[in-house]
């Protein structure tokens, strides 16, 4: 008996002691959760989800890839979602390796390399930012104020929220925080774009330009 097999059995079980059947497809929180799919990661007990209640799109990593958004597309266009809410989490198998090592020992082995991203990371917070703002610059989907990240400690089983860093990288004038940018910057030099995607950015202006390269 494979493992399949008890799952179906399971399902049987389940099936007999069913009443969600009246169910409406929309999702009755109006949320869309993106998350790892590791095994660890219960999205509806952590988050007391019933059926129905939300979208939960998981993939390795939780990553916002193309096929993320076409879900997230049809999840708030066509099933009425507004909020989206990223979950990653410690201890992620995607930080344990980098993308180039596993692309080489695939192609070593079956003599092909992948032409897709396998999307592995180093930091998890910083992960957790880029797909914050990978979703808030995609164009196709009309909701994307609500959206927040989280990690979720596979140990502690408590959840984090991850929020957009305020400083920004030192520049060759010093270091300055997002709002003194905003207060005393002009508009035309500010990266303050509606996708809020690399908005941290300095301009480099002539009088900022590293001497190296003013020749
Ligand atoms: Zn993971």
């Amino acid at each position: 008996m494979s493992s399949i097999d008890t799952l179906v059995t399971n399902a049987k079980l389940y099936a007999a002691q069913f009443t969600a059947g009246g169910l409406p497809a929309p999702p009755a929180t109006g949320v869309a959760v993106v998350a790892c799919m590791d095994a660890r990661l219960d999205v509806h007990s952590l988050l007391g989800l019933a059926d129905g209640d939300a979208h939960v799109i998981r993939n390795a990593g939780g990553v916002v890839t193309d096929d993320v958004i076409r879900s997230l597309t049809i999840s708030q266009r066509l099933l009425r979602t507004t909020e989206v809410m990223l979950i990653h989490h410690t201890g992620c198998g995607m930080m344990s390796f980098t993308d180039d090592e596993v692309k080489a020992q695939i192609e070593a082995d079956t003599g092909l390399r992948p032409p897709f991203s396998l999307e592995a990371f180093a930091e998890l917070d910083g992960n957790i930012r880029q797909s914050i703002a990978r979703i808030k610059a995609s164009p196709y989907l009309p909701h994307r104020d609500a959206v927040r990240g989280f990690s979720y400690d596979v140990a502690e089983g408590t959840l984090r929220e991850v929020t957009a860093p305020l400083e920004l990288p030192p520049t060759p004038t010093g270091a300055r925080t997002a709002q003194a940018v905003a207060a005393t910057g002009p508009p035309s030099q500010r990266r303050t774009d509606s996708s809020g995607i690399r908005n941290d950015l300095p301009m480099r202006t002539e009088s900022s330009r590293p001497a190296c390269t003013s020749r």
